[in-house]
């Protein structure tokens, strides 16, 4: 079992199509550890994409992600790493696959809607960043089994 930090960016947010996102993470047979709406600083952009500081686009890129809120995710499952990344499809829009999130949502690498990490080491160091607390793996279901019926 492995984990997976992957955000939907603002213009994603913007749009309206976190509940698409997350339905299509759900359908592929991931489960959900965490999730919230919160808004980026600078400091955070930057650490976030660090690897990226010498790119000329860094500065667009850390506007882009302070430009509105996100929304953070954790998400679990066999080779989460990479199963999320085929899901999300590659970088610029338009090498993405119909089929891919970016494939089917966005255009432009420039606003490519969401981010999913690209390593189990960046995820942990990611997950760290966006989260202070992990929950223990698989909390939905932990519960459902814990918890006694309702009825
Ligand atoms: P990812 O792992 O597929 O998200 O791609 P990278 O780690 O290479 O780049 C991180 C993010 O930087 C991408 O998701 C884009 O939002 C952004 N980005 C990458 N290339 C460009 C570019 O040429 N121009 C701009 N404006 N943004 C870019
Ligand atoms: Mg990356």
């Amino acid at each position: 079992m492995e984990r997976t930090f992957v955000m939907v960016k603002p213009d994603g947010v913007q749009r309206g199509v976190i509940g698409s996102i997350i339905n299509r993470f759900e359908q592929k047979g991931f489960k959900l550890n965490a999730i919230k709406l919160m808004s980026i600083d600078h400091a955070l952009a930057e650490e976030h994409y660090r690897d990226l500081r010498m790119k000329p686009f860094f500065g667009e890129l850390v506007d882009y992600l302070t430009s509105g809120s996100v929304c953070a995710m954790i998400w679990e499952g066999p080779n989460a790493v990479a199963n999320a990344r085929a899901l999300i499809g590659k970088t610029n829009p338009v090498e993405a696959s119909p089929g891919t999130i970016r494939g089917d949502y966005a255009m432009d690498v420039a606003s490519n809607i969401v981010h999913g990490s690209d390593s189990p080491e960046s995820a942990r160091r990611e997950i760290g960043l966006f989260f202070d607390q992990e929950l223990p793996m698989n909390p939905i279901m932990g519960f459902m089994q814990g918890e006694p019926s309702a009825e």
